[in-house]
């Protein structure tokens, strides 16, 4: 794990200011929800963080590397989206090893790292399953899984839990915490979500139009209606 550090940052898109002047430091091991309406820049800010996006200005730092100039497969950062993206042919255990076998690691490491994640994600009995037998939330155990394989320093996690139904959405959310509470691993997590902030974050950063409006653990903020 490491700590996130980003200075100054800022992202213009031809016509349109995505991010402006952006400060933040995210410690070893913190869930810091970036919290704010559609439209806010939550996901290019996250992108920067990833590597997928170059920032206009400023700098990501991860642990003490500076990662700006860094692609993101030298970053050692995973990413869940809200699709989780499992391969349907295959079967949990084979989605879970697939960033381990493209890596060619040796096969007895990958079955233990296979079978370490999917117990940290309670899996254990579904590894011969295939997505289309799956609920919902299990897609995306498997999906937390997969990107726990690599052993990433950051996780970034962008609306994981919007395509769930409201009642999947309450127990994923809490196992998603216990989960986070266990491995430890420094998160990053976007939602325009008000109850999921709250429920999540270590701390939460409500951002409006490409700025920080505020910073502050779930009691400090002051959310608007
Ligand atoms: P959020 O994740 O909070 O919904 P985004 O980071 O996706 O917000 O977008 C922030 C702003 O930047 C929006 O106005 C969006 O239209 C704009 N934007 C995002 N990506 C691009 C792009 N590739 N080209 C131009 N504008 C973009
Ligand atoms: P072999 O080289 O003997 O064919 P495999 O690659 O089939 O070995 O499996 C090696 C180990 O990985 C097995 O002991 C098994 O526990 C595990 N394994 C491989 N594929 C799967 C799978 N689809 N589901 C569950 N476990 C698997």
């Amino acid at each position: 794990m490491a700590r996130v550090e980003i200075k100054d940052i800022g992202k213009v898109f031809a016509d349109h200011t995505a991010v402006s002047n952006i400060n933040l430091t995210v410690e070893d091991g913190e869930f810091l929800v970036l919290l704010g309406p559609s439209g806010c820049g939550k996901s290019t800010l996250l992108r920067m963080i990833a590597g997928l996006e170059l920032p206009t200005y400023g700098d990501v730092f991860i642990g003490e590397r500076k990662a700006t100039r860094l692609q993101p497969k030298e970053r050692n950062i995973a990413m869940v989206f809200q699709n989780y993206a499992l391969y349907p042919h295959l079967t949990v255990y084979e989605n879970i090893a697939f960033p381990l076998r493209v890596r060619s690691v040796e096969k007895k490491l990958i079955d233990e790292k296979v079978r370490s994640a999917a117990e940290l994600v309670g899996l254990t009995r579904m590894l011969n399953r295939k997505p289309r037998q799956m609920s919902g939330g299990e897609r995306q155990r498997t999906a937390l899984a997969r990107s726990l394989v690599r052993d990433p320093d950051v996780f970034l996690l962008d609306e994981p839990l919007s395509n769930l139904d409201a009642k999947l959405r309450h127990s994923a959310r809490e196992e998603l915490r216990q989960f986070q509470d266990r491995i430890g691993v420094t998160s990053i997590y976007v939602t325009h979500d008000q109850v999921e902030a709250m429920g999540l974050g270590d701390r939460i950063v409500v951002m409006h139009a490409g700025t920080v409006r505020q910073v502050g653990t779930p009691e400090e903020v002051y959310l608007y209606p």
